[in-house]
């Protein structure tokens, strides 16, 4: 799934990439290596490397931006409920069911902290449990694999995203976060309710320009131990769209990893670079723009058809859905953290033998 927390076709968003761009290069420069630092041309040669900016995958990408972000949006309004009209009815329905209230003048400052980081939170679970269920039912995921698909990824990756994927995202985004809205509104009154959901998303798209940008690039950037249960970075991203079978329908956040440390879905990364590939097996439509935005439909309804009752048992058997174990859930993070440290521990002791840490196509961290 797209970090998307703000509009991936905003304009805010949209200028948020120079401020990625300069994230990373600031990584790529003064990251510590074996060799010394990196110098500023090499620097430069692996952020405008070739091989990843003309990478057909890239190039489908940019065609996403260009065409989805425009024409695409003009169906959304269509097919959206408002996060506002869900909070206005949220915050009607108390009052016709507990009274009136009277919102406090003042709020003191703590409380409008928590508040603004209780919608946080609200907008992060709405976008794990949308990337969750794209992921868990079959016929969502055929939508949501045209992300998946990219074989290459840089910040335009981010676009990559079906229109039906979207719509379901923003029609959990307004239920979830209107329905939050919805109780500020009643309780701290309409003004705050608004500056609330103002603030929020100005974080959201800071968070986009500094942090969320990245999640989709070719650079290991990595939050391990404590970190890694708390914030997504790009490098948990990255094991996101892994093609490893071990890294399946891991990390679905978008900024925050709380939300599937709860739920058992975090994979914290390795300190360093995991040389993970990306992309799907055998999805030819998914190549060019037309069929990938076209085809997922067919197979969708496929997909459908098998889930009814009258659905084709044997497709149903050959298409098992996945089973979260809550059971294996600590000794799977035990098993990661084990994995990480015995890796971090082999890595100091072999880094001596590391090899040159930048590389024709990228920077190998
Ligand atoms: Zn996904
Ligand atoms: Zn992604």
């Amino acid at each position: 799934m797209a970090v998307d927390l703000s509009s991936t076709g905003s304009a805010l968003s949209v200028a948020g990439l120079p401020i990625a761009f300069v994230t990373a290069f600031a990584h790529v420069l003064l990251k510590p290596r074996r060799r010394g630092r990196t110098r500023w041309r090499t620097a430069w040669r692996v952020m405008l490397s070739r091989h990843i900016w003309l990478h057909p995958s890239t190039l489908l990408d940019v065609q996403y931006v260009m065409v989805g972000a425009f024409a695409f949006s003009a169906l959304f309004g269509y097919t959206l409920l408002t996060g506002y009209g869900v909070s206005n009815g949220v915050c009607d329905g108390l009052t016709r069911l507990l009274g009136a209230h009277a919102a406090p003048t003042q709020l003191p400052f703590y409380a409008k902290g928590l508040i603004i980081f209780g919608l946080y939170m609200v907008i992060e679970l709405a976008y794990w449990l949308d990337h969750f269920l794209s992921h868990k039912i079959a016929f969502l995921w055929e939508f949501h694999k045209v992300h998946h698909s990219a074989t290459v990824l840089t910040p335009f990756a981010n676009w990559r995203v079906h229109p039906v994927d979207t719509i379901v995202y923003m029609n959990i985004l307004s239920i979830l976060a209107g329905s939050a809205s919805g109780l500020i509104q009643y309780f701290a009154g309409d003004a705050f309710s608004l500056t609330s959901t103002a603030i929020s998303g100005v974080l959201c798209a800071l968070y986009m320009a500094l942090w969320g940008h990245l999640q989709h690039s070719q650079f290991w950037i990595s939050c391990t131990g404590l970190a890694g249960r708390i914030f997504l970075s790009p490098a948990h991203h990255q094991i996101h769209h892994s093609r490893n079978p071990i890294h399946f329908d891991k990390n679905f956040g978008a900024s925050l990893a709380l939300w599937d440390w709860l739920f058992c879905t975090l994979h914290i990364p390795q300190r360093h670079n995991e040389h993970i590939r990306f992309g799907t097996e055998g999805d030819a439509h998914l190549k060019r723009l037309i069929p990938s935005v076209l085809y997922p439909f067919h197979f969708a309804a496929k997909r459908l058809f098998a889930m009814l009752p009258l659905g084709n048992a044997a497709s149903k058997a050959a298409d098992p859905m996945p089973v979260v174990n809550p059971a294996a859930c600590t000794l799977a993070t035990a098993a990661t953290d084990k994995r990480g440290r015995e890796s971090e521990r082999a890595g100091k002791g072999s880094r001596r033998a590391e090899r040159a840490s930048v590389t024709a196509t990228g920077v190998s961290d």
